[in-house]
């Protein structure tokens, strides 16, 4: 190669230069570079699989919700700032499960990045308050940190179609050139998510016992959606140990009413459920409402369903003596 022409080594180093240039413009404005993929961010991993599911090989998702750790117990790092001064998109759930995150939002470069807020999509049901005897309502006057409503929206295979559809919207409208791609990943998806609700419904309507005890209220859509029954849940505020009279009484209702199954959750130490299951006698059963990237069973928002699924028909679908 003869690169001793002087004229020509100036003109190609002033042509990087320039295209240098040219990339710092347009990364300051707010179009998607067209040869770059979409830079979404998410708070937990059921989103991640949203995104990645919908996005294909046009996105790069990152998921701040580090696995095995509970939401409602996380608290953010530097790098998950750093993480959303490049998100082009944002997904989280709402209030009660990762409000950690709109402190962020609020930071950096003071652009606004759209934000997909999970919660505002879909019908909401009420926050669980006690989960002992009395009415689980919404109460209007005491809104606590878990705010009004139950934020485990992602556990109704239904919220996540509607996820998937708007993720989808999102995505094309900040990269409208692969619009097409997106719309049929989503179908794809959409579809696989109709067969998993599907699997839900047949296996459910023959459960011989509906009635179980939550670690704390993450199943309460699935219980809505499959007509289960979340009797009650053993830790009222995620992460805060309930206190012995209550959890007496838990265990009083547990062995009084034909419950079927104790659940506890890999996201919390499984003591307390363990406890509730001995001495009422009552199976105990693993469930996992966010997932993990490092297990091959629950390495995706359907495998971990079909996982749950299985714990639960594994006591709930058989007649015990
Ligand atoms: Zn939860």
């Amino acid at each position: 190669m003869n690169s001793s022409n002087p004229k020509r080594v100036i003109a190609i180093k002033l042509l990087v230069m320039l295209s240098i240039i040219l990339l710092f413009v347009s990364c300051g404005g707010k179009k998607h570079p067209m040869e770059d993929k979409v830079t979404v961010v998410v708070t937990i991993y059921p989103l991640y699989d949203v995104a990645r599911e919908v996005g294909g090989d046009k996105v790069q998702v990152t998921c701040l919700l580090p696995p095995g750790a509970s939401p409602h117990t996380y608290f953010p790092t530097p790098d998950d700032s750093l993480a959303l001064e490049r998100a082009e998109l944002v997904l989280c759930v709402g209030e009660g499960l990762d409000d950690w995150l709109f402190p962020m939002l609020k930071g950096g470069s003071g652009e606004e990045v759209p934000v997909v807020k999970m919660m505002d999509l879909v019908e909401l049901q009420p926050a669980v308050r006690s989960g002992i005897g009395e009415e689980q309502k919404a109460d209007e006057g005491n809104m606590n940190r878990e705010g009004k409503y139950d934020p485990h929206v992602w556990l109704d295979v239904g919220n996540m179609i509607v996820l998937a559809q708007e993720v989808c919207r999102r995505l094309s409208e900040l990269d409208e050139e692969h619009s097409a791609d997106y719309e049929e990943n989503a179908e794809q998806y959409i579809g696989e998510l109709r067969k998993l609700d599907n699997e839900f419904v047949d296996a459910t309507e023959k459960f011989a016992n509906k009635k179980f005890v939550a670690f704390h209220s993450s199943m309460t859509y699935l219980a809505k959606r499959y007509g289960l029954s979340q009797e009650a849940v053993i830790e009222v505020s995620p992460g805060i140990e309930p206190d012995p009279h209550y959890l007496a009484d838990l265990i009083n209702l547990v062995k009084e009413n034909d419950i079927g199954a104790v659940l506890a959750e890999p996201q919390f130490n499984f003591q307390l459920a363990k406890t509730v299951s001995s001495e009422s006698g009552i199976p105990l059963v693993i469930v996992d409402p966010i997932g993990d990237p490092n297990n091959p069973q629950r390495d995706t928002y359907i495998k971990n369903m079909q996982a749950n699924l299985q714990e639960l028909e594994g006591v709930l679908g058989e007649k015990r003596d």
